[in-house]
């Protein structure tokens, strides 16, 4: 495996989706290849941050309504 074809499975193989014997190929890539180490992480993380605002998007209804109230008040003004 080079790392094209490493990049073109990374998403699969982030997912946990991929084939035994093809992640034990992507594996050893990872292993020997410090650039796709640093794909790999830097994927992995951009991942992560975009579901942590995703959870920061759902606000709670009580802020919500915080929120609405005082613009509403701002509006006003
Ligand atoms: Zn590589």
């Amino acid at each position: 495996m080079d790392c094209l074809e490493l990049l073109e499975l990374i998403s699969d193989y982030l997912d946990g989706v991929m084939e035994e014997d093809m992640l034990v190929d992507l594996e050893s890539h990872i292993h020997a290849c410090r650039k796709c180490q640093i794909m790999v992480e830097t994927t992995r993380r951009t991942i992560s941050i975009s579901k942590n605002c995703f959870y920061t998007t759902s606000i709670p209804k009580a802020v919500h309504t915080r929120l609405h109230y005082t613009l509403r008040m701002k509006i006003k003004k």
